[in-house]
């Protein structure tokens, strides 16, 4: 009895943690692009001999939370996870302007993802790597499907955390020498097609994040799991491409970003890889 209720406590935990990163996801998935886009901006200037501009701090933690309508600062009661957008009723307290839906979706989602990884990996440290991989990964999703950038400040660390995991013994599925082929291997793999199709097309048909972000992939998973993202990511990027042309009307002209599959597809893996890859790798 008591042990279910431990266990029960403890799923609790783990979605209200789940729903608190989620917040921040959000604020990361909303400003590292800006921040990004800031940074290049000062480049450029200085290289142009231009004298630096005095603009006022933003980063993930200033300026604070405000509404883009109206500009009123965003309280803490206000930022409740979830419960704060439907007691609000999805809209600003203060000009009643609309809040996007996608604010308490990435939540729950962080949350959700949080509770299947503690129920996967059990409370252990290979459940917190889990976590990290999954959110992260969430992070990169949205942020590539806004902006068409995986930045390098997400991939590399999460390259680098995967290879971290592996060392402190807290790796979910791969072997460090599975884990270091796969970062390679995931690099090399997206590198080849990118120049083939470049040579033989003449187009660019992804950037060199996504390689970035396969490499990371690799780290996490191992080698081993890397055909399965690969064909798994072209099912998921395939599905959701024909449902955005039948249903909202996309033009399927306009070139969609690979990141976002290749990331779903990194989460699948996690947790269904190993079966899936014993249909085409038999121990
Ligand atoms: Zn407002």
């Amino acid at each position: 009895m008591s042990f279910a209720f431990d266990n029960v406590a403890m799923l609790v935990l783990a979605a209200v943690v789940g729903l608190c990163v989620g917040s921040f996801l959000n604020v990361v998935i909303h400003r590292l692009p800006k921040m990004l886009e800031r940074g290049w901006k000062e480049q450029c200037a200085e290289l142009a001999g231009d004298s630096p501009v005095d603009a006022p701090a933003f980063n993930l933690v200033v300026p604070r939370s405000q509404c883009p309508s109206c500009g009123h600062r965003i309280g803490p009661l206000e930022n409740i996870p979830v419960v704060s957008y439907l007691a609000l009723r999805g809209h600003c307290l203060a000009c009643r302007a609309p809040i996007s839906a996608r604010y308490p979706i990435v939540e729950l989602l962080a949350g959700v993802l949080t509770v299947v990884a503690i129920v996967r990996f059990g409370v252990t440290p290979t459940a917190l790597a889990a976590c990290v991989f999954l959110w992260m990964l969430l992070a990169l999703t949205l942020i590539d499907f806004d902006t068409q950038l995986l930045p390098d400040n997400l991939t590399l660390p999460l390259l680098w955390a995967g290879l971290l995991a592996n060392i402190l013994g807290a790796a979910p599925i791969a072997s460090l020498r599975d884990a270091v082929i796969g970062a390679i291997a995931g690099y090399l793999t997206l590198w080849i097609i990118y120049w083939l199709f470049r040579l033989i097309r003449g187009k660019e048909g992804m950037g060199y994040g996504d390689f970035k972000l396969l490499a990371a992939l690799g780290a996490w998973l191992g080698w081993q799991m890397l055909p399965l993202v690969v064909l798994l990511s072209s099912v998921v990027g395939a599905a959701i491409g024909i449902s955005l042309v039948v249903f909202k009307g996309r033009d399927h002209q306009i070139p969609l970003a690979f990141g976002p599959y290749l990331a779903i597809a990194g989460a699948i893996a996690l947790f269904f890889g190993k079966s899936l890859i014993a249909i085409y790798l038999p121990a």
